[in-house]
């Protein structure tokens, strides 16, 4: 059962294209970029620095730290495969109803802050959507298949992280009933550019991007001291773009209902479930979430997505340096607070700005 990505692999190259960096007449320093395809999707870096050795150097690093973490929170290998002994969430997936499974510091501390935002979002984020995900088939390829209610009513009983049990002493996790699947699809991939951005700067680089399919992390400025400059793309075309952030030493992690999905019946039925209906969450077409942690901005774009504008937009005006433009199914874009300064909103008639 090799489950992946692959029918969404184009998509997710489309995807990573959401950054558009601008006007590159960045000075003396040399650049130097790499693009892998890691975690279901592309992810490039692009570094500055005065050393050309010490740049490939980080890049290489920064792409063995993001494979690390891939390793460790993929779902899918092979039952039985050193791939599948070695991932943490395989481990704990198998052991669940069984016993506490210890795992590496760094998924410990995904589970931990996805904990904390289950709770802060009332369950919109849950981490234990596993049976939901594989019920859609949404790491299949093909058939993709829509569910009757009894199906979901089923695989909901099992969506409850409520029965994740983390011993801080010990640092295992455990998932107290037989059925539970932990899925970390939210959470792993900003985490793991976090993590790539911290290996850069251990180098030195002062100035670099790391896309990782639509999650963005910046170091510092641009090299000429300028702002970096990303497109935050029109979920209704994929060509153009609803506004522009100038972003530096932070993050901006999107989801959208067009990254990852399939058609019936003139119907999209995309990845990002609803835990209290099984259904993909409707109120959302796209949200793009700046915060300083780009592992807290990932939680943070999956949870405003199921939460939608109105309800999301509260929990961001209550969190300290967390910002977010959501694009809503009701063709309104919705801008917090904090983001007025940082993104400038295109000219265009598909969307209506809210009040
Ligand atoms: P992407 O993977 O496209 O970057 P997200 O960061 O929003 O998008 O993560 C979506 C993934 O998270 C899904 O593929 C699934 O594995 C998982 N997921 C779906 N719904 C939820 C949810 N309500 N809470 C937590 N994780 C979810
Ligand atoms: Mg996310």
């Amino acid at each position: 059962m090799i489950k992946r990505y692959f029918r969404f692999f184009f998509a997710a190259a489309i995807a990573a294209a959401f950054l558009s960096v601008t006007g590159c007449s960045d000075n003396a320093e040399t650049k130097y970029s790499d693009e892998k395809f890691l975690m279901d999707t592309f992810i490039s870096i692009e570094v500055y620095g005065a050393d050309k050795e010490v740049l490939e150097k980080a890049v290489t690093e920064a792409f063995a730290e993001m494979m690390r973490l891939n390793n460790l929170t993929d779902r899918y290998p092979k039952k039985g495969s050193d791939a599948y002994l070695n991932s943490d969430v395989c481990r704990i997936n198998e052991s669940a109803g069984k016993a506490p499974v210890k795992v590496s510091e760094d998924v410990y501390k995904m589970m931990e802050i996805s904990l904390d935002y289950y709770n802060k979002s009332h369950g919109a984020f849950d981490i234990a959507v596993g049976p939901l995900v594989d019920l859609w088939g949404f790491a299949d390829d093909p058939p993709h298949k829509v569910p009757n209610d009894e199906e979901i009513k089923n695989a909901l009983k099992f969506v409850n992280a409520d029965w994740i049990q983390l011993d801080p002493d010990n640092k295992t996790v455990f998932l107290t009933h037989p059925g539970m699947i932990l899925d970390l699809g939210a959470v792993a991939k900003g985490y793991a550019a976090e993590l790539a951005a911290k290996k850069l700067k251990e180098y030195g680089i002062e100035h670099a991007l790391v896309n990782a399919g639509g999650n963005i992390v910046v170091i510092g400025y641009r090299p000429n001291n300028e702002k970096w400059r990303i497109g935050v793309e029109d979920p209704r075309d994929r060509e153009s773009i609803v506004g522009v952030l100038s972003l530096a030493d932070e993050a901006a992690v999107t989801s959208g209902d067009y990254q990852r999905n399939f058609t019936v019946d003139n119907v999209v039925y995309h990845h990002i479930l609803s835990p209290f209906d099984g259904k993909p969450a409707r109120k959302t077409i796209s949200v793009t979430v700046v915060t300083k942690d780009s592992g807290l901005a990932d939680i943070l774009s999956t949870t405003l997505f199921v939460m939608g504008p109105e309800e999301g937009m509260k929990l961001v005006e209550k969190l300290d340096g967390v910002e977010a433009v959501f694009v809503g199914s009701d063709m309104k874009i919705y801008i917090s607070s904090g983001l007025k300064e940082k993104f400038k909103l295109k000219d265009n008639d598909k969307y209506q700005l809210a009040s």
